[in-house]
């Protein structure tokens, strides 16, 4: 590692608390380097999104929402008796108890890796120094700090349209702390989170009006996947709108009344926006560090994440390109192993952007890695497709209509599966494990000679034999 120059207060300055920013502070201490890190949300804002309010809340209040569909499909099994009732302030008040908890993990990792966490907000000031101003977390004056290189891991945070009466609306960081339920939600946007909350207050009982301007929910994703799971969405309740939009909000004894475009109108409790998230860099002194920045704000960053100025780094949300946790971890540790060199015996890691697992945790799930049959048709020319779509052995019994979908994209020319698609329970958790697979160069005929599971849906993977479509 690079000894700390004496005049430096630190090896490494670490802005922001979160996914990046706490897995780079630790690894880089465990290099043996001096690191500060700086938090502006106090020790509750440690974790970050993910922790506070994104991946595990989301995925907490999910499991909640499941358990309505499990009550109701229950009869089919033979259990009988009341439907329970949700109770909300216990779900919300076991959610704030749990992330407290996770909090002082993260604190307690932190000041076992010897790293100094300092809360408040930092401002750059040159390429090298940051000023701490403490606001109310610290009641300090502000505090002045050097560091041989900086580390800016600020994430983002949500986007809201200006429309009239845009101050009446949510973003996702207030959904898990409503008060009161909201009995009928209407939820804006069509992307991932959006879907997701449509589907978690759905199933937690609220009456759900989505509204997307789109043709189709989740842009980006295999257009096999955003068909179906719109339909699967729609079948579970969600009142699922496309290519719609809202154009005012006014508040009335009787709710939030939402003026919709091409007329007609909604009356519902809340609006949550889920149209966007910008980068994190307000106050944060980029123009007086002579940082670069790209479109809406990101950070620019090479291939080393290294921004326009040597001394200075960025991963995560903040520089907008692949926005997940673990793909801020990933970026996290390329950094530290760039700068202070790799764990003992490994080579040095590069962040790889190809062949990303992901989920999303709407009702059904969705998992994803590799391309879409669009994209594998533009870039690769000649493919194979298979597509399963079934009623899950459960739902012989439940009563539930819901079905799923397991999708394959085949390069024809060198048999390599390049694309992994699930609409399921559970998906995240199949596709996971494909990915390993895929990662390591799996083709069709590896995913035929393997034996499958009996009876799962992830089986469905490795008994696709007759393409759907194959060809241009
Ligand atoms: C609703 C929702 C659901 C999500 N679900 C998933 C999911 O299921 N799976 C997944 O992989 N990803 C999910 N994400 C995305 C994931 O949360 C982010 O990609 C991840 O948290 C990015 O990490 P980060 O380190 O870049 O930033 P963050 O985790 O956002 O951390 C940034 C930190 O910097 C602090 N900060 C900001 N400015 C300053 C400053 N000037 N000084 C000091 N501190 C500052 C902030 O307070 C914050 O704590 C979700 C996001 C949302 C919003």
């Amino acid at each position: 590692m690079n000894a700390a120059a004496p005049d430096f207060d630190a090896d490494l300055l670490v802005i922001g608390g979160g996914s990046g920013g706490v897995r780079a502070a630790r690894m880089a201490a465990a290099r043996g380097a001096r690191v500060t890190l700086v938090e502006s949300g106090g020790m509750a804002g440690l974790g970050g999104t993910c922790v506070n309010v994104g991946c595990i809340p989301k995925k907490l209040y999910s499991y909640a929402a499941h358990y309505a569909e499990a009550f109701e499909e229950s009869h089919g099994f033979g259990w009988s008796g009341e439907a329970p009732r949700l109770d909300w302030p216990t779900l919300k008040q076991n959610r704030r108890t749990e992330l407290a908890r996770l909090n002082t993990v993260y604190r307690t990792l932190l000041e076992g890796s010897s790293v100094e966490v300092l809360y408040g907000h930092a401002r750059l000031l040159d390429a090298h120094t940051a000023q701490v101003d403490h606001g109310t977390t610290g009641g300090a004056a502000p505090t002045r700090l050097s560091a041989r290189h900086v580390l800016i891991a600020t994430g983002g945070r949500p986007q809201v349209p200006e429309v009239p009466g845009s101050e009446h609306v949510l973003t996702s960081n207030d959904m898990f702390d409503l008060e009161p339920f909201p009995a009928r939600l209407l939820v804006i946007g069509g992307g991932y989170i959006a879907c997701e909350f449509a589907s978690i207050f759905n199933g937690l009982g609220s009456k759900v009006t989505q509204l997307y301007r789109g043709p189709q929910v989740l842009r980006g994703f295999d257009d096999d996947v955003r068909r179906f799971l719109g339909a699967e969405m729609i079948k579970k309740g969600v009142d699922l709108r496309l290519d719609a939009g809202m154009s005012s909000i006014t508040r009335t004894p009787a709710g939030l009344r939402v003026e919709l475009q091409g007329g007609g109108d909604l009356l519902v409790d809340a609006v949550l926006c889920a149209t966007g998230r910008i980068p994190n860099v307000e106050g944060l002194g980029l123009d007086a560090a002579g940082v670069m920045q790209g479109a809406g704000g990101a950070i620019l960053v090479d291939e080393n994440h290294r921004t326009s100025v040597p001394s200075i780094y960025a991963v995560g949300d903040v520089t907008a390109r692949v926005q997940l946790t673990p793909v801020a971890l990933a970026e996290a540790m390329a950094v530290v192993d760039h700068l202070f060199g790799p764990p003992p015996g490994h080579a040095p890691r590069r962040t790889s952007y190809e062949l990303i697992p992901t989920a999303v945790f709407t009702h059904p799930s969705v998992g994803t890695v590799g391309m879409t049959e669009a994209e594998a048709r533009r870039d690769l020319g000649v493919i194979s497709v298979y597509r399963s779509e079934f009623k899950a052995l459960k739902h012989t019994l439940s009563g539930s209509s819901e079905r799923t979908l397991m999708k394959l994209v085949v390069e024809e020319a060198t048999d390599r599966v390049v694309g992994l698609h699930m609409v399921g329970p559970d998906a995240g958790e199949i596709v996971q494990g494909f990915a390993v697979a895929m990662k390591a160069g799996a083709t069709k005929a590896d995913f035929d000679a393997t034996i499958g599971i009996h009876p799962t849906a992830a089986e469905e993977f490795v008994t696709m034999r007759v393409p759907v479509t194959a060809g241009r």
